[in-house]
């Protein structure tokens, strides 16, 4: 069932919002090589609490952690570790933040030193087609054409798109009806209005779009080893538009 929440519960998902954003901020100076997955986990961790929020994904699903940190071939849900951070490494950092009952979700991606013009390519168009899908986001519209736009940008950088994870609806729950996927389907999807909070999060892949699931029953790794990014913002539908909760 999709919700459609009140300008209050907008509010409230727009401050748990911000704390993903400005977790997100907090984290970057540390993002250098020879910092663990698990000490970002823990400076994650403290923010949030620090600013009268709740992670969202710790015991999501018996999630063990704050943060889902993936590293190069991790697509996404990746478990913090004593794996260190190194030069040439594109880690994508997924935070959700939980205040008084609503939730924000928000995943980027960042390259450690440097990347190959290639990795270039993934993070611009990774990002883009993030841009892309949210530029289509009004009511009137559907979610099938947020999925059209982002697949389309996807092609044109020649990114596969992961098909087995998507995006969703926010509120209440970090995970809620619709889906969103990142690829074009028989089904035009649900129609958008005014008050629908979704979470827009294309996962694209350097090489092929095939995934599976690591031995921990979290990760998703891509099949043929190759880097992967995504970028996610948790976003509301406005009368005319849209406005981007876990944004500046
Ligand atoms: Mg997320
Ligand atoms: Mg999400």
């Amino acid at each position: 069932m999709i919700t459609i929440k009140t300008p209050e519960e907008i509010e409230l998902l727009n401050i748990a919002g911000s704390i993903v954003y400005d977790t997100h901020k907090y984290l970057q100076k540390y993002l250098k090589p020879g910092i663990s997955t698990l000490e970002l986990d823990k400076l994650a961790h403290d923010y949030i609490i620090s600013r009268g929020a709740t992670p969202s994904f710790l015991n999501y699903d018996g999630f063990p952690n704050t943060l889902c940190i993936s590293v190069n071939d991790e697509v996404v849900h990746g478990i913090p570790s004593k794996r260190k951070l190194k030069n040439g490494d594109i880690v994508s950092i997924d935070i959700g933040a939980c205040y008084k009952g609503y939730h924000g979700d928000s995943a980027w991606s960042y390259c450690i030193g440097n990347i190959s013009d290639e990795e270039k390519r993934l993070m611009e168009g990774t990002e883009k087609a993030l841009y892309a899908g949210i530029e289509m986001v009004k009511p009137g519209n559907r979610i099938g054409d947020i999925s059209k736009a982002v697949e389309s940008v996807a092609k044109a950088y020649n990114l596969s798109v992961v098909r087995e994870l998507v995006g969703h609806g926010v509120g209440t729950d970090v995970h809620e009806d619709p889906e969103v996927p990142n690829y074009v389907t028989n089904y035009k999807g649900p129609l958008l209005k005014e008050g629908m909070v979704i979470a827009i999060e294309p996962m694209l892949n350097l090489g092929k779009r095939g995934v599976y699931l690591s031995d921990n029953d979290w990760t998703v790794i891509t099949s043929d080893h190759q880097k992967s990014a995504h970028f996610e913002h948790t976003v509301a539908v406005t009368k005319d538009g849209y406005k981007i909760l876990t944004g500046e």
